[in-house]
């Protein structure tokens, strides 16, 4: 019974706390100026950077990258831009 009604008594407690630890993490994630993947490869674009369902547009930023990156981007964002450009020079068939 005392055991019963000490966790009655934790309960509004942990919730309490609960809130309070979720409210502090929302105040203090941030993105360290590195977003990503909202066109991720497989979902928004193909594997050759094409906008799925319209012709003739390609995405080449950190929002292909699949998933929210957890290290610096840029040489990933620079690595992209030169795959495009690899991909349509194939496209056109090669440089002239
Ligand atoms: C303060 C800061 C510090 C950073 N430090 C580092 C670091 O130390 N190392 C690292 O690896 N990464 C760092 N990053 C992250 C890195 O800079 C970015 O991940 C990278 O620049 C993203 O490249 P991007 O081509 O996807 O986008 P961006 O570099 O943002 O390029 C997008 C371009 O599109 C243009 N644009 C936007 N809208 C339009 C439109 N409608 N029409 C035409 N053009 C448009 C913009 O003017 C811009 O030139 C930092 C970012 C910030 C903000």
């Amino acid at each position: 019974m005392h055991d019963a009604v000490q966790s009655l008594a934790a309960e509004p407690a942990a919730a309490y706390a609960g809130q309070r630890l979720a409210g502090a993490v929302r105040r203090s994630v941030s993105t360290q100026f590195h977003p990503g993947g909202t066109c991720a490869i497989g979902i928004v674009v193909d594997s050759r950077l094409r906008i799925r369902g319209v012709r003739n547009l390609r995405v080449a930023h950190a929002s292909v990258i699949p998933s929210i990156p957890s290290m610096n981007p840029n040489a990933t964002v620079v690595a992209i831009a030169e795959r495009a450009a690899a991909l349509l020079t194939e496209d056109v068939g090669g440089v002239p």
